[in-house]
């Protein structure tokens, strides 16, 4: 790059700032512009779906300002600003910022896309329940559920995904009544197989959390202060407010608008180098070498090595077997997803205690596994002789 020309780094979420923290531990001088749409606040996203329970506000979540995160990192941040352009040849970037100024150029060095995702759009619902459904992918969003709480007894959960499991967890713990639908017919089907998924199943709905498989919502209407969910078994739930946890899509847009090569999210090699040479990508905006993660484990692999490439000693990032611990503190669970289409099965191992299920294939190789209960114990011998996501 140009002498003098800065670093920039789009997104101050954890992928952004943890990026911005291993790159200034080798390198203190590069200057470093960051930029992000919301107001730069650093916090842990995963607290969000856990901390209804333990009356945290948005405030508490919140560990460093803007402020803080540029004087520790030396480094200018540019908050409610937008980047809505990138040109390529001539390395400027377009920054909108939010409140009304006019629009700027911001030439860069090298540029990383730490863009994050967005929440999956809502499938076709009728009705005009539609602003009493939240959504949480933000401390903001954190922040405008928990004031629409306040004096309300029943949540309607669409979703019992990962998040949305967490959310049950964490809802019913503080006193909320649930009540969860998904078209699937055990929670976190599409990670766990079914014995543990049922495990955690009984487990919430011991607690009092009424899971409604096998269907989905076609209406949401008000009623009153509440709402009425029509499903599409016919049957009717009432609610005070509703939450929708229908998953994650990596915000590509930014990148594609600049004619950079993109799949599930934003193309990158091990080396984390888009389809152009001077643009790098990590965190949940970024498919690393054909894998889309939505997690922080990876993310924080991507941060080093990325970190260290920036500072002049390029290396590859590697991912080994990436086990994840879903929060739901009633029942802990951890899943560790066998890849996309891999060949093999479940092997099973069920009591009171908990659910141990290992995905092996023909061979008896372990591939992914899942542990529910006590069985969590066996998460390190298992991490360590599963197949690693990457060679
Ligand atoms: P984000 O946090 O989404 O940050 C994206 C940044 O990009 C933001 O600053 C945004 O303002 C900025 N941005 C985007 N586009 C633009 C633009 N055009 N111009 C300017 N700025 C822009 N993972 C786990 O491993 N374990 C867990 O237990 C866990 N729990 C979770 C619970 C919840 C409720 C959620 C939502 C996620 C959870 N995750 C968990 C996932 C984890 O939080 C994410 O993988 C991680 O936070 C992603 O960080 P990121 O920096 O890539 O994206």
């Amino acid at each position: 790059p140009a002498e003098g020309e800065p670093l920039v780094i789009v997104g101050t979420g954890l992928a952004g700032y943890n990026l911005a923290r291993e790159f200034r531990k080798l390198d203190e001088t590069t200057p470093l512009v960051m930029i992000t749409g919301d107001d730069g606040t650093f916090y842990s996203k995963p607290l969000l779906s856990a901390s209804l329970t333990h009356g945290k506000t948005p405030q508490q979540l919140a560990t460093a300002s803007a402020e803080d995160m540029a004087r520790e990192l030396n480094a200018e941040i540019l908050v409610r600003t937008h980047v809505n352009d990138i040109d390529t040849e001539s390395k400027i970037l377009t920054l909108v910022p939010e409140n009304g100024s006019h629009s700027a150029g911001l030439r860069y060095g090298r540029l990383v896309l730490a863009t994050g995702a967005g929440c999956r759009p809502l499938p076709a619902i009728d009705g005009d329940g539609g602003a009493r459904l939240f959504r949480i992918n933000s401390l903001g969003d954190y922040h405008r559920f928990r004031t629409a709480l306040v004096g309300r007894r029943k949540v309607l959960l669409l979703g019992a995904g990962l998040i949305g499991c967490e959310f049950a967890n964490d809802l019913i713990q503080a006193g909320y009544r649930v009540e969860m639908v998904d078209p699937v017919d055990w929670p976190l089907a599409s990670l766990l197989p079914e014995a543990a998924g049922r495990d955690l199943q009984r487990t919430l709905e011991g607690a009092g959390v009424r899971f409604h498989g096998n269907s989905r919502v076609t209406a949401l209407e008000r009623r009153g202060a509440g709402i009425r969910a029509r499903l599409d078994n016919g049957e009717t739930l009432e609610a005070d407010i509703a939450l929708a946890a229908l998953g994650l899509q990596a915000n590509t847009g930014l990148a594609e608008a600049a004619g950079l090569e993109t799949g599930l999210g934003i193309t990158v090699d091990r080396r984390l180098r888009t389809s152009d040479a001077d643009i790098y990508a990590l965190g949940d905006c970024a498919e690393v070498d054909g894998h889309q993660l939505y997690f922080v484990a990876p993310l924080m692999a991507c941060a080093r090595a990325l970190a260290k490439t920036l500072a002049g000693e390029p290396g590859d990032v590697y991912y080994g077997a990436i086990p994840v611990a879903v929060k739901t503190t009633l029942r802990p669970t951890t899943v560790c997803p066998p890849p996309a289409g891999a060949e093999g099965s479940w092997r099973i191992e069920s009591s009171e205690d908990g659910v141990r299920a290992e995905f092996r294939d023909g061979d008896g190789h372990l591939l992914g596994f899942a542990l529910t209960g006590a069985a969590i114990a066996a998460r390190e011998e298992l991490t360590a002789e599963c197949a690693p996501l990457m060679e």
